[in-house]
Protein backbone atom coordinates (compact mmCIF):
# COMPACT_ATOMS: atom_id res chain seq x y z
CA UNK A 1 0.00 0.00 0.00
CA UNK A 2 2.70 2.22 1.12
CA UNK A 3 4.31 1.78 -2.58
CA UNK A 4 1.33 2.29 -4.20
CA UNK A 5 0.41 5.31 -2.59
CA UNK A 6 3.78 6.83 -3.34
CA UNK A 7 3.09 5.70 -6.61
CA UNK A 8 0.73 7.89 -6.75
CA UNK A 9 1.71 11.07 -5.64
CA UNK A 10 4.76 10.65 -7.71
CA UNK A 11 3.32 9.88 -10.80
CA UNK A 12 -0.12 11.24 -10.48
CA UNK A 13 -1.89 7.91 -12.39
CA UNK A 14 -2.36 4.34 -11.14
CA UNK A 15 -3.68 1.36 -12.85
CA UNK A 16 -7.72 0.49 -12.35
CA UNK A 17 -6.30 -2.63 -10.66
CA UNK A 18 -4.30 -0.34 -8.53
CA UNK A 19 -6.83 2.12 -7.28
CA UNK A 20 -8.82 -0.74 -6.79
CA UNK A 21 -6.47 -2.11 -4.51
CA UNK A 22 -5.89 1.29 -2.66
CA UNK A 23 -9.61 1.16 -2.21
CA UNK A 24 -10.29 -2.31 -0.69
CA UNK A 25 -7.01 -2.38 1.43
CA UNK A 26 -7.90 1.06 3.21
CA UNK A 27 -7.25 1.30 6.77
CA UNK A 28 -6.98 4.51 9.09
CA UNK A 29 -3.42 4.78 9.09
CA UNK A 30 -3.70 4.42 4.82
CA UNK A 31 -6.00 7.13 4.86
CA UNK A 32 -4.07 9.82 7.23
CA UNK A 33 -0.74 9.06 5.17
CA UNK A 34 -3.03 10.04 2.10
CA UNK A 35 -4.77 12.98 3.74
CA UNK A 36 -1.28 14.91 4.98
CA UNK A 37 0.29 13.96 1.54
CA UNK A 38 -3.08 15.35 0.04
CA UNK A 39 -3.16 18.50 1.92
CA UNK A 40 0.42 19.81 1.51
CA UNK A 41 -0.10 18.80 -2.19
CA UNK A 42 -3.13 21.61 -1.94
CA UNK A 43 -0.95 23.91 0.12
CA UNK A 44 1.60 24.09 -2.42
CA UNK A 45 -0.53 25.09 -4.91
CA UNK A 46 -3.54 27.26 -3.37
CA UNK A 47 -1.27 27.67 -0.32
CA UNK A 48 -3.89 27.91 2.99
CA UNK A 49 -6.71 29.56 0.96
CA UNK A 50 -9.83 28.19 1.09
CA UNK A 51 -12.13 29.45 -1.82
CA UNK A 52 -16.19 30.15 -1.30
CA UNK A 53 -19.33 29.76 -3.63
CA UNK A 54 -22.14 31.28 -3.74
CA UNK A 55 -25.09 28.62 -4.20
CA UNK A 56 -27.84 29.93 -5.67
CA UNK A 57 -30.78 26.89 -6.33
CA UNK A 58 -32.89 28.20 -8.83
CA UNK A 59 -35.29 26.19 -9.19
CA UNK A 60 -36.48 22.97 -8.24
CA UNK A 61 -38.51 21.63 -11.01
CA UNK A 62 -36.81 18.62 -12.93
CA UNK A 63 -38.07 17.13 -16.15
CA UNK A 64 -35.80 13.78 -15.57
CA UNK A 65 -36.20 10.93 -12.93
CA UNK A 66 -32.90 10.34 -11.26
CA UNK A 67 -33.76 7.30 -9.01
CA UNK A 68 -31.46 8.73 -6.38
CA UNK A 69 -32.69 12.67 -6.29
CA UNK A 70 -35.50 13.93 -4.06
CA UNK A 71 -36.00 16.28 -7.14
CA UNK A 72 -36.82 13.70 -9.64
CA UNK A 73 -40.07 14.38 -11.52
CA UNK A 74 -41.79 11.45 -10.09
CA UNK A 75 -41.88 12.54 -6.92
CA UNK A 76 -45.30 14.09 -6.56
CA UNK A 77 -44.25 15.33 -2.95
CA UNK A 78 -41.75 17.42 -3.96
CA UNK A 79 -42.72 21.21 -3.65
CA UNK A 80 -41.76 23.23 -6.81
CA UNK A 81 -40.48 26.66 -6.96
CA UNK A 82 -38.64 28.54 -9.77
CA UNK A 83 -36.68 32.21 -9.11
CA UNK A 84 -37.13 34.91 -10.96
CA UNK A 85 -34.21 36.86 -12.46
CA UNK A 86 -34.91 39.76 -9.49
CA UNK A 87 -34.76 37.07 -7.11
CA UNK A 88 -31.19 35.26 -8.34
CA UNK A 89 -29.96 39.04 -8.97
CA UNK A 90 -31.15 39.86 -5.42
CA UNK A 91 -28.90 36.63 -4.06
CA UNK A 92 -25.82 37.71 -6.18
CA UNK A 93 -25.83 41.09 -4.48
CA UNK A 94 -26.68 39.75 -1.30
CA UNK A 95 -23.61 37.24 -1.78
CA UNK A 96 -21.54 39.91 -3.24
CA UNK A 97 -21.26 41.98 -0.06
CA UNK A 98 -20.97 38.70 1.93
CA UNK A 99 -17.25 38.69 -0.12
CA UNK A 100 -18.84 35.94 -2.64
CA UNK A 101 -16.52 36.36 -5.91
CA UNK A 102 -17.94 33.66 -7.57
CA UNK A 103 -22.35 32.62 -7.98
CA UNK A 104 -22.94 28.92 -8.75
CA UNK A 105 -26.41 28.91 -10.39
CA UNK A 106 -27.96 25.49 -9.83
CA UNK A 107 -31.06 23.36 -10.38
CA UNK A 108 -33.24 20.84 -11.87
CA UNK A 109 -33.59 20.42 -16.07
CA UNK A 110 -36.21 23.00 -16.19
CA UNK A 111 -37.04 23.73 -19.83
CA UNK A 112 -38.67 27.78 -18.21
CA UNK A 113 -34.94 28.49 -18.09
CA UNK A 114 -34.38 28.81 -21.73
CA UNK A 115 -30.86 29.48 -23.53
CA UNK A 116 -32.11 33.47 -23.94
CA UNK A 117 -33.49 33.39 -20.02
CA UNK A 118 -30.30 32.21 -18.86
CA UNK A 119 -28.10 34.42 -21.14
CA UNK A 120 -29.72 36.93 -19.84
CA UNK A 121 -29.25 36.21 -16.07
CA UNK A 122 -25.31 35.77 -16.84
CA UNK A 123 -24.82 38.60 -18.87
CA UNK A 124 -26.47 40.94 -15.70
CA UNK A 125 -24.25 39.04 -13.29
CA UNK A 126 -21.37 39.44 -15.48
CA UNK A 127 -22.09 43.55 -16.13
CA UNK A 128 -22.92 44.02 -12.54
CA UNK A 129 -20.32 42.24 -10.85
CA UNK A 130 -17.27 41.85 -13.81
CA UNK A 131 -14.98 40.45 -10.83
CA UNK A 132 -17.03 37.51 -10.55
CA UNK A 133 -17.40 34.17 -11.94
CA UNK A 134 -20.47 32.47 -13.00
CA UNK A 135 -20.61 28.71 -13.09
CA UNK A 136 -23.83 26.97 -13.93
CA UNK A 137 -25.19 23.31 -13.30
CA UNK A 138 -28.23 23.16 -15.07
CA UNK A 139 -27.62 19.27 -16.58
CA UNK A 140 -27.74 17.96 -19.45
CA UNK A 141 -27.87 20.72 -22.76
CA UNK A 142 -27.12 20.61 -26.42
CA UNK A 143 -23.65 21.60 -27.42
CA UNK A 144 -25.11 24.76 -29.31
CA UNK A 145 -27.03 26.03 -25.99
CA UNK A 146 -23.59 25.40 -23.56
CA UNK A 147 -21.89 27.82 -26.29
CA UNK A 148 -24.36 30.40 -26.11
CA UNK A 149 -24.45 30.36 -22.26
CA UNK A 150 -20.11 30.36 -22.76
CA UNK A 151 -20.46 32.98 -25.07
CA UNK A 152 -23.14 35.45 -22.38
CA UNK A 153 -20.28 35.19 -20.06
CA UNK A 154 -20.62 32.47 -18.28
CA UNK A 155 -17.30 30.63 -16.99
CA UNK A 156 -17.75 27.22 -15.43
CA UNK A 157 -20.31 24.58 -15.42
CA UNK A 158 -20.51 21.90 -13.21
CA UNK A 159 -22.25 18.44 -14.97
CA UNK A 160 -21.27 15.24 -12.47
CA UNK A 161 -20.97 12.38 -14.56
CA UNK A 162 -22.49 10.14 -11.60
CA UNK A 163 -20.36 7.01 -12.14
CA UNK A 164 -17.91 6.34 -15.09
CA UNK A 165 -19.19 2.69 -15.34
CA UNK A 166 -22.05 2.33 -17.73
CA UNK A 167 -23.88 -0.35 -16.17
CA UNK A 168 -23.58 1.18 -12.99
CA UNK A 169 -25.09 4.67 -14.53
CA UNK A 170 -28.05 2.26 -16.12
CA UNK A 171 -29.02 1.49 -12.32
CA UNK A 172 -28.77 4.62 -11.14
CA UNK A 173 -31.03 6.33 -14.11
CA UNK A 174 -33.83 5.69 -16.25
CA UNK A 175 -33.38 4.51 -19.58
CA UNK A 176 -34.02 7.55 -21.20
CA UNK A 177 -31.18 8.90 -19.83
CA UNK A 178 -27.83 7.33 -21.16
CA UNK A 179 -24.25 7.49 -20.04
CA UNK A 180 -22.98 8.25 -23.56
CA UNK A 181 -24.65 11.26 -23.86
CA UNK A 182 -23.72 12.47 -19.86
CA UNK A 183 -20.30 11.93 -21.24
CA UNK A 184 -20.46 13.92 -24.56
CA UNK A 185 -22.03 16.84 -22.58
CA UNK A 186 -18.73 17.11 -20.42
CA UNK A 187 -16.73 16.75 -23.35
CA UNK A 188 -18.55 19.78 -25.20
CA UNK A 189 -18.37 21.96 -22.00
CA UNK A 190 -14.71 21.56 -22.04
CA UNK A 191 -13.93 21.71 -25.36
CA UNK A 192 -15.94 24.81 -25.49
CA UNK A 193 -13.65 26.07 -23.23
CA UNK A 194 -15.68 26.05 -19.68
CA UNK A 195 -14.10 25.59 -16.53
CA UNK A 196 -15.48 22.31 -16.55
CA UNK A 197 -16.51 20.09 -13.23
CA UNK A 198 -17.64 16.24 -13.22
CA UNK A 199 -18.09 13.98 -9.90
CA UNK A 200 -19.98 11.29 -8.31
CA UNK A 201 -21.84 10.60 -5.12
CA UNK A 202 -20.02 7.97 -2.59
CA UNK A 203 -21.69 4.85 -1.54
CA UNK A 204 -24.76 5.55 -4.50
CA UNK A 205 -26.54 2.14 -4.79
CA UNK A 206 -24.73 -0.74 -6.85
CA UNK A 207 -21.13 0.80 -6.47
CA UNK A 208 -18.22 -1.05 -6.36
CA UNK A 209 -14.47 -0.37 -5.63
CA UNK A 210 -13.80 -1.57 -8.96
CA UNK A 211 -16.77 0.82 -10.44
CA UNK A 212 -14.92 3.87 -7.73
CA UNK A 213 -11.75 2.56 -9.73
CA UNK A 214 -12.80 3.45 -13.03
CA UNK A 215 -14.21 7.51 -11.31
CA UNK A 216 -10.48 7.59 -10.57
CA UNK A 217 -9.61 6.98 -13.98
CA UNK A 218 -11.90 8.68 -15.30
CA UNK A 219 -11.21 12.15 -13.61
CA UNK A 220 -7.51 11.12 -14.35
CA UNK A 221 -8.03 11.32 -18.40
CA UNK A 222 -10.38 13.52 -19.20
CA UNK A 223 -8.99 15.97 -16.42
CA UNK A 224 -11.69 18.45 -14.92
CA UNK A 225 -10.92 21.80 -13.42
CA UNK A 226 -13.21 21.08 -10.67
CA UNK A 227 -14.66 17.63 -9.08
CA UNK A 228 -17.42 17.38 -7.07
CA UNK A 229 -18.00 14.50 -4.93
CA UNK A 230 -20.00 13.67 -1.57
CA UNK A 231 -21.73 10.75 0.48
CA UNK A 232 -25.53 9.62 -1.26
CA UNK A 233 -27.73 10.14 1.44
CA UNK A 234 -31.20 8.30 0.64
CA UNK A 235 -34.17 10.51 0.07
CA UNK A 236 -37.62 9.69 1.70
CA UNK A 237 -39.75 9.71 -1.49
CA UNK A 238 -37.36 8.21 -4.11
CA UNK A 239 -37.20 4.22 -4.79
CA UNK A 240 -34.09 4.17 -3.05
CA UNK A 241 -35.60 5.28 0.38
CA UNK A 242 -34.41 2.41 2.81
CA UNK A 243 -30.13 2.30 0.71
CA UNK A 244 -27.54 2.86 3.11
CA UNK A 245 -25.83 6.28 2.95
CA UNK A 246 -22.36 6.85 1.82
CA UNK A 247 -19.58 7.39 4.66
CA UNK A 248 -17.50 10.36 5.38
CA UNK A 249 -14.56 8.35 5.58
CA UNK A 250 -15.02 7.16 1.84
CA UNK A 251 -15.90 10.42 0.31
CA UNK A 252 -12.56 11.91 2.14
CA UNK A 253 -10.14 8.83 1.46
CA UNK A 254 -11.37 9.76 -2.17
CA UNK A 255 -10.95 13.06 -2.02
CA UNK A 256 -7.22 12.39 -1.05
CA UNK A 257 -6.88 10.08 -4.20
CA UNK A 258 -8.47 13.14 -6.37
CA UNK A 259 -5.91 15.45 -4.85
CA UNK A 260 -2.87 13.49 -5.60
CA UNK A 261 -4.38 12.59 -9.03
CA UNK A 262 -5.08 16.29 -9.53
CA UNK A 263 -3.09 18.71 -7.34
CA UNK A 264 -4.34 21.80 -9.19
CA UNK A 265 -8.14 20.64 -9.06
CA UNK A 266 -10.83 22.60 -7.59
CA UNK A 267 -12.10 20.25 -4.76
CA UNK A 268 -15.18 21.25 -2.56
CA UNK A 269 -15.63 19.58 0.84
CA UNK A 270 -20.20 19.38 -0.22
CA UNK A 271 -23.19 20.19 1.61
CA UNK A 272 -23.42 16.57 1.79
CA UNK A 273 -20.24 15.68 3.52
CA UNK A 274 -21.55 18.53 6.03
CA UNK A 275 -24.82 16.90 6.19
CA UNK A 276 -23.67 13.17 7.30
CA UNK A 277 -21.06 14.72 9.72
CA UNK A 278 -21.11 17.65 11.78
CA UNK A 279 -17.19 18.23 11.05
CA UNK A 280 -17.62 16.42 7.58
CA UNK A 281 -16.55 20.21 5.71
CA UNK A 282 -13.55 20.46 8.09
CA UNK A 283 -12.55 16.52 7.65
CA UNK A 284 -12.79 17.41 3.59
CA UNK A 285 -10.43 20.01 3.48
CA UNK A 286 -7.78 18.12 5.77
CA UNK A 287 -8.07 15.58 3.58
CA UNK A 288 -7.59 17.81 0.38
CA UNK A 289 -10.76 19.36 -0.76
CA UNK A 290 -10.24 23.86 -1.46
CA UNK A 291 -13.48 24.99 -1.61
CA UNK A 292 -16.97 25.09 0.11
CA UNK A 293 -20.18 26.30 -1.01
CA UNK A 294 -22.61 27.88 1.02
CA UNK A 295 -26.25 28.75 -0.30
CA UNK A 296 -27.29 31.96 -0.82
CA UNK A 297 -31.17 30.96 -1.91
CA UNK A 298 -33.99 33.39 -0.59
CA UNK A 299 -34.78 31.88 2.84
CA UNK A 300 -38.45 30.71 1.96
CA UNK A 301 -37.37 27.81 -1.15
CA UNK A 302 -34.14 26.47 0.84
CA UNK A 303 -35.88 23.03 2.20
CA UNK A 304 -37.52 22.72 -0.98
CA UNK A 305 -34.45 21.99 -3.00
CA UNK A 306 -34.35 18.76 -0.94
CA UNK A 307 -32.25 16.25 -3.10
CA UNK A 308 -32.00 14.57 0.09
CA UNK A 309 -33.06 13.84 3.56
CA UNK A 310 -31.83 16.20 6.08
CA UNK A 311 -29.91 18.48 3.72
CA UNK A 312 -27.90 21.05 5.64
CA UNK A 313 -29.49 24.76 5.12
CA UNK A 314 -28.31 26.51 8.09
CA UNK A 315 -25.32 27.39 10.29
CA UNK A 316 -22.19 27.42 8.35
CA UNK A 317 -23.61 25.96 5.32
CA UNK A 318 -25.94 29.53 5.15
CA UNK A 319 -23.98 32.15 3.31
CA UNK A 320 -24.91 34.82 5.67
CA UNK A 321 -22.97 32.92 8.53
CA UNK A 322 -19.93 33.43 6.82
CA UNK A 323 -18.34 34.43 9.94
CA UNK A 324 -19.10 30.70 11.34
CA UNK A 325 -17.23 29.56 8.08
CA UNK A 326 -14.65 31.42 8.48
CA UNK A 327 -14.05 30.63 12.55
CA UNK A 328 -14.39 26.89 10.99
CA UNK A 329 -11.33 27.11 8.72
CA UNK A 330 -9.39 28.85 10.59
CA UNK A 331 -9.56 26.46 13.47
CA UNK A 332 -7.64 23.87 11.31
CA UNK A 333 -5.20 26.45 9.73
CA UNK A 334 -7.27 27.61 6.44
CA UNK A 335 -8.07 31.30 5.71
CA UNK A 336 -11.20 31.95 3.58
CA UNK A 337 -10.53 34.56 0.73
CA UNK A 338 -12.65 36.92 -1.18
CA UNK A 339 -11.89 35.74 -4.77
CA UNK A 340 -13.18 34.44 -8.09
CA UNK A 341 -10.94 31.25 -6.80
CA UNK A 342 -9.97 30.16 -10.46
CA UNK A 343 -7.96 26.69 -11.29
CA UNK A 344 -4.64 27.58 -11.56
CA UNK A 345 -2.63 25.71 -14.25
CA UNK A 346 0.21 23.79 -12.47
CA UNK A 347 3.71 25.05 -13.27
CA UNK A 348 5.75 21.98 -13.69
N1 LIG B 1 -29.75 18.99 -12.60
C1 LIG B 1 -28.35 19.28 -12.53
C2 LIG B 1 -27.52 18.05 -12.85
O1 LIG B 1 -28.10 16.99 -13.07
O2 LIG B 1 -26.30 18.17 -12.93
C3 LIG B 1 -27.92 19.86 -11.21
C4 LIG B 1 -28.72 19.51 -9.99
S1 LIG B 1 -28.44 17.87 -9.37
C5 LIG B 1 -29.65 17.80 -8.11
C6 LIG B 1 -26.91 18.06 -8.54
C7 LIG B 1 -26.27 16.81 -7.98
O3 LIG B 1 -26.93 16.40 -6.79
C8 LIG B 1 -26.28 15.59 -8.83
O4 LIG B 1 -25.27 15.62 -9.77
C9 LIG B 1 -26.12 14.44 -7.81
O5 LIG B 1 -24.80 13.90 -7.81
C10 LIG B 1 -26.45 15.11 -6.48
N2 LIG B 1 -27.51 14.34 -5.79
C11 LIG B 1 -28.76 14.11 -6.22
N3 LIG B 1 -29.41 13.29 -5.36
C12 LIG B 1 -28.53 12.99 -4.36
C13 LIG B 1 -28.59 12.17 -3.21
N4 LIG B 1 -29.68 11.48 -2.92
N5 LIG B 1 -27.49 12.09 -2.42
C14 LIG B 1 -26.39 12.81 -2.72
N6 LIG B 1 -26.26 13.58 -3.80
C15 LIG B 1 -27.32 13.68 -4.64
Amino acid sequence: MIDLINKLEKNRTLTLEEYEYLIVNRNKEYAEILAEKAFSAKQRIYGDTIFIRGLVEISSFCKNDCIYCGIRRSNKKCERYRLTKEQILECCREGYSLGFRTFVLQGGEDLYFSDDFVCEIVSEIKGDYPDCAVTLSLGERSKESYKKLYDAGADRYLLRHETADKEHYEKLHPSEMSFEKRMECLHNLKEIGFQTGCGFMVGSPYQTAKTLAEDLKFVEQFKPHMCGIGPFIPHRETPFASEKAGSVELTCYLLSIIRLISPSILLPATTALGTVDPMGREKGILAGANVVMPNLSPADVKGKYEIYDNKLTGGAEAAKNKAELECRMESIGCRVVTDRGDFVKERM
